[in-house]
């Protein structure tokens, strides 16, 4: 069995700790608590072979976290959800992606961006669009996107898969 390791970042707010949620128990938890840091094993399976990830959901963004740090150091996917119903979470995406390139050395970094709470929308095709701007004006970063929602349980299953075949490629 191949272990995976993740983490997930993203302002406050943008449905970490629900995606989270969603992924290992498969219910939607109307108020989490914004404090909680936990680290998740999610088992799934991906062309007859078992997968485990294991997902680091941060909280405190800006509060500095050695967890948060040693733990980015040795993932190999990194994720970051934004939230399509404030696009000013968009913002630190950029923020995010260097501040771990700076920890990773610089060396091929592979993200995955997630656009969380479609369900808010009624056109995602503009804020997709926005996202890949983001990823594509990121040097030295493999960058695949995926859009969910975690209140309807919309591709957030496909989290799982997308995070393996980005894990292979890296
Ligand atoms: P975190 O700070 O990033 O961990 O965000 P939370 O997981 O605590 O979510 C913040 C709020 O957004 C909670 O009230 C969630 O119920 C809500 N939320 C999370 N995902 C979705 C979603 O896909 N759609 C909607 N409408 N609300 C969501
Ligand atoms: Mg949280």
């Amino acid at each position: 069995t191949d272990e995976i390791q993740t983490v997930l970042l993203g302002d406050g707010g943008v449905g970490k700790s629900t995606i989270s949620n969603r992924l290992v128990s498969n219910i939607f938890i109307e108020e989490y608590d914004p404090t909680i840091e936990d680290s998740y094993r999610i088992c799934c399976e991906v062309n007859d072979e078992v997968y485990i990830i294991d997902m680091l959901d941060v909280a405190g963004q800006s509060e500095y976290s050695v967890m948060r740090d040693s733990y980015m150091r040795r993932c190999e996917v990194i994720i970051i959800v934004a939230d399509a119903g404030n696009e000013n979470t968009f913002d630190e995406i950029k923020v995010f992606i260097e501040q771990a390139q700076r920890i990773k050395d610089n060396i091929c970094v592979p993200f995955l961006l997630i656009l969380n709470k479609i369900d808010l929308v009624d056109n995602v095709d503009p804020l997709m669009e926005k996202l890949r701007k983001i990823g594509e004006n990121s040097e030295s970063a493999f960058v695949e996107y995926i859009a969910v929602s975690a209140k309807s349980g919309f591709n957030i299953r496909s989290i799982t898969e997308k995070v393996v075949s980005i894990a292979m490629i890296a």
